[in-house]
């Protein structure tokens, strides 16, 4: 047991007071975890776009102070009553779904959308008790879908971590928290293309790609990739997209472009935009009689899908997904293997480093629109 099992740990945390605001490195005070809670030292952490919206929080409930972040890797420092799967010292990754392993969704071969620990970005509280496990000189700071891994210590529910290969390097898997796994099981779990298929992403930022490299392991023959934004099509020759449709070339829709590249519409396609107009073209270049087309992306909420119904009646079939089907606990320790395995290759999604000291960085980069993904070294 170490010397701070039980006790309120003192350390750095990155907290958003207000929105869109710079984030402020704190000393804060992080709780022991409750029941069914787990203690973590994060090691690294990655920003993704979700911790950015949150904290602009334009259109989304304002919760602040907060501590964002979602994509990480830790040690478990210490468990709470009831934890019986982790022990500290074990390597986890924490994410902001769950799998409580007893409702009906995680009983469900086909579901991981867990009743208990579904994402909830409203609340900022642990379930346990409904109260924050971090404070600064007693106020309350309030967590973010869980995880909040902006913090040398974080508290966790047990569901939310997926226990891995101790021997996995932690500033290269943590990706795998969200958007990597997201899009990877988009394609390899919903979409399954066959061999020497063709498969359309649209959107290529990290997610996209991520779903480009799961059409690249099920050896699919032809990836295309559809973006507005051409200065994504040389990064995401990496990821073994052979061509490329931007939209804004064509006076047609983008649907029939790709209609006439494939002779007759792609096996399979992943949106991965979150535009409304992505994903109605998604599902309308896949191929009739056997196409599949999976929505990754998350719309407006205001948003409608609208399309000729006779388009499925021609044997075309609509998915969606969210966390690209992964059960947290269950699955995500194989999705590390396959990069152990030298399966699926993580190294092209990390483009920039920065130190916890300077995680701000990290946001400028994602305003830009600069690389992929940014890993926050907590020790730095
Ligand atoms: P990103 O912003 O980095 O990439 C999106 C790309 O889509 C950009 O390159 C943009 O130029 C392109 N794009 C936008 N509109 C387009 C259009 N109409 N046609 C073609 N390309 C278009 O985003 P990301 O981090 O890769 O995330 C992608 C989406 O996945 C987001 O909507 C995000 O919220 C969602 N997401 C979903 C889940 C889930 O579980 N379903 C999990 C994580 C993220
Ligand atoms: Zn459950």
């Amino acid at each position: 047991m170490s010397t701070t099992t039980g006790q309120v740990i003192r350390c750095k945390a990155a907290v958003a007071w207000e929105a869109g605001k710079p984030l402020v490195i704190e000393e804060v005070e992080v709780a022991p975890p409750q029941k069914m809670e787990v203690r973590i030292k994060i090691l690294f952490t990655s920003l993704c776009h979700t911790d950015v919206y949150f904290w602009e929080a334009k259109g989304q409930n304002p919760v602040f102070p907060r501590i964002l972040g979602h994509e990480a890797g830790g040690v478990v420092e210490s468990v709470g009553e009831g934890v019986t799967d982790l022990e500290p010292g074990d390597h986890v990754l924490p994410v902001f779904t769950g799998e409580c392993k007893e409702c009906a969704h995680c009983k469900s071969e086909e579901s991981n959308m867990c009743d208990l620990l579904r994402i909830n970005t409203d609340r900022g509280v642990m379930l346990h008790d409904q109260k924050s496990r971090f404070s600064i000189n007693g106020n309350p700071i309030f967590h973010f879908v869980g995880t909040s891994t902006f913090s040398e210590y974080t508290v966790v529910h047990v569901g939310c971590l997926a226990k891995i290969n101790p021997h996995a390097p932690l500033d290269k898997v943590c990706v795998l928290s969200c958007g990597i796994s997201t899009g990877l099981g988009a394609t390899l779990n919903v979409a399954k293309p066959k061999k020497g298929s063709s498969v359309a992403v649209f959107g290529l930022g990290a997610v996209g790609l991520a779903a480009a490299e799961g059409a690249r392991i099920s050896g699919a023959s032809r990836i295309i990739g559809v973006d507005l934004n051409a200065n994504r099509f040389e990064l995401a020759k990496k990821f073994g997209v052979t061509e490329f449709v931007n939209p804004k070339d064509y006076k047609k829709p983008v649907q029939e472009v790709i209609a006439e590249m494939t002779n007759g519409g792609v096996d399979r396609s992943v949106e991965c935009t979150g535009h409304v107009d992505a994903m109605i073209s998604a599902f309308e270049c896949v191929h009739d009689g056997w196409g599949v087309a999976v929505l990754v992306g998350v719309p407006h909420k205001d948003a409608v899908f609208k399309t000729n119904p006779m388009n499925l009646l021609n044997e075309r079939t609509l998915k969606g997904t969210f966390f690209g089907n992964y059960k947290p606990r269950s699955d995500i320790p194989s999705v590390v293997e396959k990069y152990m395995n030298k399966e699926l290759e993580l190294e092209k999604f990390i483009t920039h480093e920065v130190p916890f000291s300077e995680i701000n960085k990290a946001f400028d980069l994602m305003h830009k629109g600069e690389g992929l993904r940014c890993i926050i070294r907590m020790d730095a």
